[in-house]
């Protein structure tokens, strides 16, 4: 049995926990202590607002904890805003970014006109045809050599994985196909 959190601060928390208990051996966890990391295999950090949820994590004491879960191994997947939050720079300065993977990160780079847009994906080692849901969503601007990127919209990069830490600028959880999630589980 693989034990999942996903962190209860703000955002789309609700539909990560569904997806995750459509999935055989997940027992999941609503996040919202230090100590409730302990016990965890993995962590899901939510879309939501950046700014909102980072503001959080720092009041409810989880900024070291959830770094050294990272360091420790454990799986960490990070959707939409919690894409931003694991990242180590964004073009804008107001969010205080955990900085779990060698990424910088543009937020709410797809602009105005399409705010949000749904497309398919082909990702390497996961298949082909995933529904993958953009909210405002941010894209990866740059990565370090060790990131492996793993999917684009055109030109931009809007997934990647730095050994235990897994990103995606989309919403995987508000679609009904949760291959995403189960290679999440997978690795963690
Ligand atoms: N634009 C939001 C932010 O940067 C993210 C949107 C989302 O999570 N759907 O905080």
């Amino acid at each position: 049995v693989k034990h999942i959190g996903v962190l209860n601060l703000q955002g789309a928390v609700s539909e990560h926990i569904t997806m995750l208990n459509s999935i055989n051996n997940v027992q999941t966890t609503l996040v919202k202590r230090p100590e409730q990391l302990t016990k965890l295999d993995g962590l899901i950090i939510p879309g939501g607002e950046s700014t909102t949820i980072s503001r959080l994590i720092k009041q409810n004491g989880l900024v070291e904890p959830i770094k050294q879960f990272a360091k420790q191994g454990k799986g960490i997947l990070g959707t939409c805003a919690g894409l931003v939050l694991c990242g180590n720079s964004t073009t804008h300065n107001e969010v205080e970014l955990l900085g779990l993977m060698d990424i910088c990160v543009e937020r709410n780079g797809f602009g105005r006109q399409i705010n949000s847009f749904e497309t398919t994906l082909e990702i390497p080692t996961i298949g082909k045809q995933i529904p993958a849901i953009f909210i405002r969503a941010p894209y990866i601007a740059k990565a370090g050599q060790t990131v492996e990127q793993l999917a684009f919209v055109g030109k931009r990069c809007i997934m990647a994985q730095q050994g235990n830490i897994l990103v995606c600028a989309f919403h995987p959880e508000l679609s009904k196909d949760n291959r995403i999630m189960c290679y999440f589980v997978d690795r963690c």
